[in-house]
């Protein structure tokens, strides 16, 4: 797999500076969803589009499932920073570090 190159912005840097890429899979099935730019501590509640990569399911719907259709979140806007973003419901996805 290629090394990704983590973002590095605004975002990032109000959150502390600190990013962890993650690898996204349904708790259900186990099925691949995409990776995940996580920036900062704390629990992963959202997942903003900006940093989804290499997305294996639709991210343009407002509902986001994986390929077997298990319902992982839904699609907000996050009033702070007017960001979209996928609110993730409890116990939806399971998450790996990669190393990058
Ligand atoms: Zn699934």
């Amino acid at each position: 797999m290629r090394k990704s190159v983590l973002k590095n912005d605004k975002y990032r840097n109000k959150r502390g500076g600190y990013s962890r890429l993650l690898e996204i899979s349904c708790e259900k099935c186990r099925g691949f969803i995409c990776f995940y730019q996580k920036d900062g501590p704390g629990n992963l509640r959202r997942m903003y589009l900006d940093r989804i990569t290499k997305p294996d399911v639709p991210i343009n719907n407002k509902m986001l499932s994986c390929k077997k259709e298990h319902l992982l979140g839904a699609k907000i806007i996050y009033k702070k920073e007017k960001r979209p973003a996928f609110r993730l419901f409890v116990d939806a996805v399971i998450k790996k570090i990669t190393k990058s």
